[in-house]
């Protein structure tokens, strides 16, 4: 058998007719991640779609390789379900982009928010939570609404990349999220930067303006700075602490 190349119809099993995911925590995905690593990003889509269809969402903060995998979703599956979190402390420029992106493309934008405004937040934790306890900031206003928001999913798209930080050196396309009991798609995880901003140039794909002054990974603005190390793009984020992710994906 060739084990480089395989039709799509291969990696389209027709396991996925039955009802519910196809999958659980102790398959073994690493036949059909050699098959999708050489694939195009829409035949990673398409699999993921024929295999999840209405029970796979995107989540996203609008980051270059999210907007990527986004612009081909919608081409892909108008109406898709694309969830996003607003902190509450997110950059105007992210807020612009949000607006643009609903503008132009046909997708189901979920904005999920926290329980507690920044106000109760304050109140109940103290004035700098972010500051004071970063992991329960971001418990509180990105983890538990995204946990909400992905009950009844089967799957997720992510804009994860192995060339983003030295955690993500070995993130597969197709694996298995323990935290939740679903799949996590990675659909770039083997793209560079440099392929997805080329990606997003030729294709006009619409941008958080923040990436033209520095910011290479942009999240909250009390724990986003402009990166300081070219090798590691999320350097920007909780700068001076041991934190690098905010829980999502961990
Ligand atoms: S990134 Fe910072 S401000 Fe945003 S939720 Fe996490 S700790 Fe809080």
């Amino acid at each position: 058998m060739n084990t480089t190349y395989q039709p799509l119809e291969f990696i389209c099993n027709p396991v996925v007719f039955l009802e519910g995911s196809p999958f659980n925590a102790a398959s073994d995905f690493s036949q059909l991640n050699h098959h999708l690593e050489q694939r195009s990003l829409d035949d990673v889509l398409a699999w993921s779609l024929f295999t999840f269809g209405d029970r796979a969402a995107q989540v996203t903060s609008f980051g270059p390789t999210g907007m990527v995998i986004l612009e081909r979703l919608a081409r892909l599956s108008p109406g898709i379900r694309v969830i996003t979190l607003d902190t509450q402390f997110l950059f105007d420029e992210t807020y612009a982009l949000i607006e643009e992106v609903q503008r132009r493309y046909p997708i189901t934008l979920d904005i999920r928010r926290p329980v507690l405004s920044p106000a109760a937040q304050a109140a109940a934790y103290g004035p700098r939570l972010w500051d004071t306890n970063p992991d329960a900031c971001c418990r509180l206003r990105k983890v538990e609404p995204l946990n909400l928001a992905m009950e009844n999913l089967d799957a997720w798209f992510t804009g994860l990349r192995r060339d983003q930080s030295p955690t993500r050196a070995n993130m597969p396309i197709i694996g298995w999220d323990t935290r939740r009991g679903m799949v996590k798609i990675n659909p770039l995880a083997h793209w560079t930067r440099s392929r997805v901003w080329k990606y997003i140039v030729d294709n006009n794909v619409p941008y958080n303006r923040l990436h033209n002054l520095g910011y290479a990974s942009i999240g909250c603005t009390h724990c986003t700075r402009p990166t300081t190390n070219p090798t590691d793009e999320r350097s920007g984020r909780w700068q001076n602490r041991a934190k690098t992710e905010c829980g999502i994906h961990l």
